[in-house]
């Protein structure tokens, strides 16, 4: 664990470092597709004692819906964007453990995880009174015993279905990211075999510059996740579904906290609100939402595109000569990021 203080002045002198350790990158280390491969991850699943995992409306369940949303946007995907490989977490019916989900994601590399779910709202306590009730009671003892009534008031207590409707996207919470980073971090003695002095040089992965580069690169998990969010819930709001925002969640969502990648999870919609229920159980709705999250990807896609690009004409104008061996730096940080940072 380092100071609040350590990480901000790591991370900026990391800008400086990345700069000038990239200006020298070798034409093949650039310009590969920012995208390549997705996870597809549908909530939930039928557990093994045949139980459904997810959420209960008045006819349906969160398991299935996720599944049919996911299928679809895959199938669309698939013909959108077919260079893409995409790699799903839940392929069946049955349930995926959440630890299996994210090594799933870690082990193909993902280059970004879609994680799909159906929110649910707690039913709302009422309760309206419904007349008097005429009680009878006695006072004194013995002859001075008198018999007594009085009015008390009557209640019935209900619930009625919560109306919450919408869509919301949730990412990873941003205090969280610091343990990401720590993962990462930790992740730096690999980088202690045996030639590494002889392969690499003089960088030194404890070095503050090795450092801010891998804090660096999970800060970007957090943009990039923050900036896909948006996008999907946008792409929510014009067609009109109601755009209940991005939202951060710190605990209970182990797939965004456990995988080395920008991931993002969306609540599709409240299976608590019957007609929100019939929406994600239609073709139409299930469509819908699912041509929503492609074009939500694919301005990302331009957006990261548009990133890398910038990070290239910053590269190709720079002409300083660094004292260090840059190249093998950036060479070893993309082979070591293929086994662990991402
Ligand atoms: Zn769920």
């Amino acid at each position: 664990m380092i100071g609040r203080t350590l990480i901000i002045f790591l991370v900026c002198c990391s800008s400086i470092t990345v700069f000038s350790f990239i200006k020298n990158a070798p034409p093949s280390l650039k310009k590969q597709k920012a995208i390549r491969t997705i996870i597809v991850d549908a909530g939930h699943g039928i557990m093994e004692n045949g139980g459904h995992n997810g959420a209960k409306g008045s006819y349906s369940y969160e398991d299935d819906i996720c599944l049919a949303i996911s299928k679809e946007f895959i199938k669309n995907l698939q013909k959108e964007l077919p260079e893409i490989k995409v790699v799903e977490t839940r392929p069946t019916e049955k349930i995926t453990s959440l630890t299996r989900r994210a090594n799933i994601a870690n082990e193909n590399k993902g280059d970004l995880f879609f994680c799909i779910h159906v929110n649910a709202a707690v039913p709302i306590r009422k309760r309206e009174f419904i007349g008097n009730k005429t009680v009878t009671y006695y006072t004194g003892k013995g002859s001075n015993r008198k018999k007594k009534t009085k009015q008390v008031p009557q209640y019935k207590t209900y619930t009625v279905s919560n109306p919450a409707k919408g869509t919301e996207t949730y990412i990873w919470g941003a205090h969280k990211s610091e343990e990401k980073e720590l993962a990462v971090r930790e992740n730096a003695p690999i980088l202690q075999e045996q030639d590494f002095k002889k392969t690499y040089g003089d960088i030194d992965p404890n070095s503050p510059e090795f450092v801010a580069l891998s804090l660096l690169k999970t800060k970007q998990y957090f943009k990039r996740s923050a900036t896909l969010a948006g996008f999907v819930q946008d792409e929510f709001a014009k067609v009109g579904r109601v755009d209940r925002n991005v939202k951060q969640r710190g605990v209970g969502i182990w797939v965004l906290q456990a995988t080395a990648m920008p991931s993002v999870l969306v609540e599709t919609g409240y299976i608590t609100n019957r007609a929100e229920e019939d929406y994600l159980n239609s073709k139409a709705g299930q469509k819908e939402l699912a041509d929503c999250m492609i074009r939500a990807l694919k301005t990302y896609i331009d957006w990261i595109e548009k990133q890398q690009d910038e990070t290239d004409k910053r590269n190709n104008s720079s002409n300083t000569n660094k004292s260090r061996d840059v190249n093998n730096f950036l060479k070893m940080i993309e082979e070591k990021e293929k086994a662990y940072v991402r």
